[in-house]
């Protein structure tokens, strides 16, 4: 037999049951138990499938109310001072505070700082360390969830975060400082789970995938010098990258086996079971946990089989990483059709492809396999995934296509005559409120209750309610608010051939909030012009100029599962194209500002620095591509935020957008140092007040903003503009933000 287990499930649940129950708590609809049944079904619920498929353990800890590194933190005990503030008895709420910074009970105070999962799109909140950390151990989590598993008969493998890679993603100076304390914790947490004869624990160490420095790695030797004496045996698991230098120092740690990411590790698996001790398991994640295209087994078989033959039942095979990053349940999608279906497998579907792997091990399944290879081969043959008309023009690029026709400051000269914009112009991100109209008119129409022009006339009047506001307010480049857009990126996906969008595929983004990604699932094309006529529409409404709209081709990549049949840059750049046509026709029909939105471009960034340049070059290009069909005197802008971008800021450049609106308010504007440092040549728009406060920020407050920007880029180059766009928040709160915005512009352009 071959071991069977994964390296974790989504807890969302397959209809989002966490989400809502999660939700229901914190509005004080729900109590505590009413929220902790819901956690303990979906559990319940997800080993169950589990053991269903055959698989050998099902794993726990996995699940989390909020999220698992926040488990380990309050776990270990690395709870800062300002969540120990006695106001409130529940542990619960105070868990709550530490994640969102309010709860039912308990005093609002500030939460744990948020951010990526390596390079998903997950989120993580990061536990801080300081001088009064002291690690300590409050298992019961772990402990009850265990006992849940085993009084339901189920075998459990707790799946832990390792000691180094938690003090990795925690803040704080000199981390590894807390790395005794932390490993004695660990140790005797281990013990106490041998003692309950427990066999397996998965202890995930993912930053071995990650460029280390040297004293990183010796903190890892250290660790499982430390941990690996332990009774209970230990699974060291990585995914998310291949090991590289990190290898030799992962196989020589002192542990009883392996688990290596054998899609992004490329062969190190291979490497790994030749090398590997006669007493080590090796797990090899070959079941993309990334992504959710169905596997083609067969293959997967003909890498599986030697190492079967050489590792008997030293091999263990699962999905490459946890199955948290992809949804939950195809089943659950309706609107497909067989064939858009049978190219897909969400986390219960891979499952049962485990399954058919050690069958197939097994020398058994063959008609499984043989309806595998089917879906497959109909997969790699089917008409609406391969159109020569794409392959062609993808062929025909050439260098000239990512070009503008003049260097900046011509163009800039061009628009500043065309546009006629004051000194310091004024401009928003491009959404304005979605309001609960807006909503409730796309539900109807979703439904049917609302007819296709019916709904369209709704959009149509909330753009002109948008572009009167903003006449009012003295903006000076406007935009048409986004009313008619549910998402920035599933809008866009709805209407490109290539695309496909489910009605359930949710994945957790951080909490209880999932995005549903769109799936890149053939060449792409645009059938027909996406936004022109709404930018259209709000232009005839105004003498002012109107900015379109439009979503980048990184970020159209990067928010959506991309197809594994050809390189991303290839997929990147068939985006890149069909957007080059929009932009075209929107300047053809006499806009002449575009915006086209790229906050993804640094998440898209590799995990190793050494890969960074080439990510670079290929998402750059496709920006440019995208926006280089169009008129020196037509206006190129983009948009990014929450962005470091000191170690990027030459790619950033290298776009060549006209003007770029950043994120910078929340940090004082000390963003700005990495393009005054480059000596950025082209405009910029630093945010100056936070869209995702309620706060309306004061007219001194943005007069000190805006001025220390100018200090900093020349103000003829420098525009005014909130952070983001501002669907999320309401119209009062947005009109007297603008207002004030727009009169600090005033008093700052009466002094310069
Ligand atoms: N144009 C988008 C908006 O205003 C940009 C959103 C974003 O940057 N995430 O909503
Ligand atoms: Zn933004």
């Amino acid at each position: 037999m071959t071991g069977l287990h994964i390296p974790g499930f989504p807890r969302i649940g397959a209809k989002r049951e966490l989400k809502f129950a999660l939700e229901h708590y914190w509005r004080g609809e729900a109590d505590a138990e009413a929220l902790l049944a819901v956690a303990s079904q979906l559990r319940s619920r997800h080993w169950q499938l589990q053991q269903d498929a055959g698989l050998d353990y099902v794993s726990v800890n996995d699940f989390s109310l909020y999220d698992q590194v926040l488990d380990h933190a309050c776990m270990f005990g690395l709870i800062p001072e300002r969540f120990r503030d006695g106001s409130t008895d529940s542990e619960l709420d105070n868990y709550f505070r530490m994640a969102r910074g309010r709860a039912p009970s308990g005093e609002p105070v500030r939460a744990l700082e948020m951010t990526k999962w390596f390079d998903t799109n997950y989120h993580y909140l990061a536990p801080e360390l300081d001088n009064n950390t002291c690690p300590s151990l409050a298992p019961h989590k772990l402990l009850n969830e265990i006992e849940q598993a085993r009084a339901e008969g189920f075998n459990p493998k707790p799946v832990l975060i390792g000691p180094v890679t938690l003090l990795w993603l925690s803040r704080g100076e000199n981390r590894l400082n807390h790395l005794p304390a932390l490993l004695e914790q660990y140790a005797a947490l281990l013990a106490q789970l041998g003692a309950q004869s427990l066999e397996w624990v998965q202890i995930d160490e993912p930053i071995l995938a990650l460029d280390l420095p040297s004293q990183w790695q010796q903190a890892l030797r250290t660790a499982y010098a430390a941990l690996g004496a332990q009774s209970v045996k230990l699974l060291l698991t990585t995914y998310f990258g291949d090991l590289r230098d990190n290898l030799d120092l992962c196989l020589g740690l002192p542990v009883d086996g392996f688990h290596l990411d054998a899609l992004r590790g490329g062969q190190e698996y291979i490497q790994a079971a030749k090398r590997i001790g006669e007493d080590q398991v090796l797990s090899v994640g070959i079941i993309d946990g990334r992504n959710i295209w169905k596997t083609d087994l067969n293959l997967a078989l003909e890498h599986l089989r030697p190492l079967k033959r050489a590792l008997g039942e030293r091999l263990w095979i699962s999905t490459s990483c946890s199955l948290l990053h992809v949804p939950v349940d195809l089943d659950r999608e309706s609107k497909l059709d067989a064939e858009q279906r049978s190219w897909l497998a969400f986390a219960t579907q891979k499952l049962s492809e485990l399954r058919i792997l050690a069958l197939g091990l097994d020398g058994q399944g063959q008609e499984a396999l043989a309806t595998n290879a089917e879906a497959v081969a109909a997969r790699r043959q089917s008409k609406r995934i391969h159109k020569p008309a794409v392959a062609a023009r993808l062929n025909a690029i050439t260098e000239a296509d990512s070009r503008r026709e003049s260097p900046y400051p011509t163009r800039a000269l061009e628009q500043r005559n065309r546009l006629n914009l004051p000194l310091l112009p004024t401009t928003t991100i491009g959404s304005f409120p979605q309001t609960s109209e807006i909503r409730a008119a796309r539900a109807a129409y979703r439904r049917g209750d609302l007819s296709k022009p019916e709904y369209e006339q709704r959009m149509l009047d909330e753009i002109q309610y948008c572009v009167k506001q903003q006449e009012l307010l003295e903006l000076d480049l406007l935009v048409h608010g986004e009313a008619e857009r549910n998402d920035m990126v599933e809008y866009f996906g709805e209407q490109l051939e290539g695309y496909l969008t489910t009605t359930n595929g949710w994945v957790q983004s951080y909490g209880s909030r999932c995005v549903k990604p769109p799936v890149i699932f053939g060449d792409v094309q645009r059938p027909e012009p996406m936004t022109v006529r709404w930018s259209a529409y709000a232009q005839s409404l105004t003498d002012k100029p109107m900015k379109g709209m439009l979503t980048g081709p990184v970020t159209m990549l990067q928010w959506a599962f991309v197809r594994d049949d050809q390189p991303r840059s290839d997929t990147c750049r068939q985006i890149a194209l069909a957007l080059h046509d929009e932009v075209c026709d929107l300047e053809t029909a006499g806009i002449a500002a575009i915006q086209i939105d790229e906050p993804a471009l640094r998440e898209g960034l590799p995990l190793r620095r050494g890969d960074w340049n080439a990510y670079l070059d290929w998402a750059t290009e496709s920006f440019r591509l995208s926006a280089s069909g169009v008129a020196d005197n037509c206006q190129i802008h983009t948009h990014m935020c929450y962005s470091e971008f000191n170690d990027i800021i030459e790619a950033v450049a290298s776009l060549d957008a006209d003007v770029i609106t950043i994120e910078t308010s929340r940090s004082n504007m000390a963003l700005l140092d990495a393009f005054e440092a480059f000596a950025y040549p082209n405009e910029i728009g630093p945010g100056v007040y936070d869209i995702h406060s309620p706060n309306t920020p004061g007219v001194e407050e943005m007069v000190g903003l805006i001025e220390k920007a100018a200090q900093r880029i020349p103000a003829d180059r420098l525009w005014v503009n909130p952070d983001c766009g501002l669907k999320t928040r309401q119209w009062p709160e947005v009109i007297p933000a603008l207002e004030r915005m727009v009169k600090a512009t005033r008093i700052l352009r009466s002094r310069l």
